[in-house]
Order: structure tokens, then sequence, then C-alpha cells
């Protein structure tokens, strides 16, 4: 099986303290409709293998602290706000 590249053209974060709200961790992962997000006890992970799924449908924006996520372009160099 060939490697799998991921983080080609997008990248997520989340700042912290956001990124360690359980509750925000568990809104981001049921927002986002390709699952860049999973929701633990202690906060948010990023799934690195579904990063360049991202549609950039900005709801995990909509959904968090204004400026806490940021989704990369790593094409452009911009980020979605
Ligand atoms: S912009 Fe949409 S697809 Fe991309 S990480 Fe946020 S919720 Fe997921």
């Amino acid at each position: 099986m060939a490697e799998q590249l991921n983080k080609v053209f997008i990248d997520v974060a989340v700042d912290e303290p956001a990124a360690g709200d359980a509750a925000l961790a568990a809104k981001l992962e049921e927002v986002c409709p390709v699952n860049i997000f999973k929701g633990t006890p202690s906060g948010v992970e990023i799934v690195e293998e579904n990063l360049d799924e991202c549609v950039l449908c900005r709801l995990c924006i909509e959904a968090a602290p204004a400026g806490t996520v940021h989704v990369k372009k790593l094409y452009d160099g911009s980020e979605l706000t």
C-alpha cells in the first residue's frame, strides 16, 4: 500500500485553552462533515489523515469562540476566517 500523505493542502489547529475544552471538542467533532476533529475528555484531537478532506465549510470556525480555530490553506498560504 502506498504511503499516505496528509496535511498537503490543509492544516487545522485549535488554540489553547479552547483545545482543552471537552465540550467544545465534542461540538467540533459533531459539526465537521469530514471528521477532522475528535472529541476526547481532555479536549480536541486533530485527525491528521482526514485533514485534506476539508471542504472549507467554516462550520468549525462558527462553532468555536472567535479566532480559536485555524483552518490553513497550505496551497496558497491563507487561512479561512
Ligand atoms: S472547514 Fe468544515 S470541513 Fe474543514 S475542518 Fe472546519 S468543519 Fe471540517
